[in-house]
Formats: C-alpha cells, structure tokens, sequence
C-alpha cells in the first residue's frame, strides 16, 4: 500500500516536470508544496487549470489566447494596423508589447521557437500557419520580434528565408534589447524604442 502513495506523488513530479522551466528538483519542491497545502488551496488550482484549459482557446488567425470565441480581441479590431504584422514567440510577448503602447499591427505568435537541442523544428510551431498568412497578402510588413538568443535568431533567420519571396519588408527589433535576454521582461520603454528603430531584417 504504501508504494501506492509514491505513484500519486510521483505522478504529480513528473507532470510538474513537463513545465518550461521546471527541473526535477523544482518539480519535487511544487509538488511538496501543493501535497502540504490545505484541499480549498490545492483543489483551487487544479480547478483553476481546468477553468482556463476549458475556457481560453487560441485565436483562429494569430494564435494569440483567446476567450471562447473564435478571434482575440486584437484580431477582430478592425481598426488596427492591417499592413503590419509582428512575429512572437508566445502570448505573453503580445502583452508586453501592447503595453509598449508603440505597435499598432496585428500579430502572429509562434507557440516556440526552433530549438535543435529539444527537437523543436519548424512543423512544431506555428510557422507554416504563418507563411500562409503572409501568402494571402496584404501584408507590407512583417516585424520578427523573437529573443535575442541563440535560438531566436535560428528561428528568425529561417523565417526571413521562407518569407523572402513574398513581396513584404522584414523588419527586426532594433539592437538596444541585451542579447540574452527575455523580451517579457524588458521595460516598455526599451521596448518602445526598439520597435520605433527596428531594421530591415
Ligand atoms: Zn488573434
């Protein structure tokens, strides 16, 4: 019986573990935590898992979360942008980047990046999707705005081949961002300035 006990926990360990992020030890010190908590907090948040997963969806166009209809807020603004067209590593950069308040385009959120040491290639994130979209036209745009890092950059160049044929500009966030870092968490006016002085790719 008591091996029984072990399976949860060690269960709790291994799912924790698939997190971004998240090491063994890490994994063990969550699930300790959470299995030390009282029912109202731990059930909380495995109700409040089910609730978002339930809830949110990803936009039909950009990929970016959305609520249980099809197209995010930004999408179905109709006011914004239509010529523009920024390429993000996920939707948390979206918010970091209307915050900037200095983007007015919409937006196309790679769910990842191409990460050769992972196995993460080109088909498991939303490139092909967004190849698409730039087929379609209507684009004369298209600002990469992926991390300053080895593979931001892998990502961003094979980007900027596949789209080369089509007839729109590509842009990339000028310099002033710190290689190594994370565009989540840069201040909104570094980020303001860097979009206001973005290159041609
Ligand atoms: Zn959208």
């Amino acid at each position: 019986m008591p091996n029984e006990h072990n399976d949860y926990v060690r269960d709790l360990v291994f799912a924790l573990k698939k997190l971004p992020g998240i090491g063994e030890r890490t994994a063990r010190r969550l699930a300790f935590h959470i299995l030390s908590q009282n029912d109202a907090a731990a059930f909380g948040l495995a109700n409040s898992i089910i609730n978002a997963k339930k809830h949110v969806n990803l936009c039909k166009i950009c990929f970016n979360l959305s609520s249980e209809e099809e197209l995010c807020p930004i999408c179905s603004d109709g006011s914004r942008n239509s010529k523009m067209l920024c390429i993000v590593e996920n939707p948390e950069i979206i918010y970091v980047f209307e915050k900037s308040g200095n983007y007015n385009g919409y937006y196309h959120v790679l769910h990842g990046l191409i990460n050769p040491l992972e196995g993460i290639g080109p088909d498991d994130i939303k490139i092909e999707e967004l190849v698409n979209r730039v087929a379609n036209g209507g684009f004369e745009e298209i600002v990469i705005a992926l991390n300053p890092n080895s593979n931001g950059e892998a990502t961003s160049f094979y980007i900027q081949k596949l789209l080369a044929p089509y007839n729109v500009n590509i842009t990339a966030l000028a310099r002033g961002i710190p290689v190594g870092s994370d565009l989540e968490y840069v201040d909104k006016n570094t980020l303001a300035e860097a979009i206001s002085g973005r290159k041609k790719f």
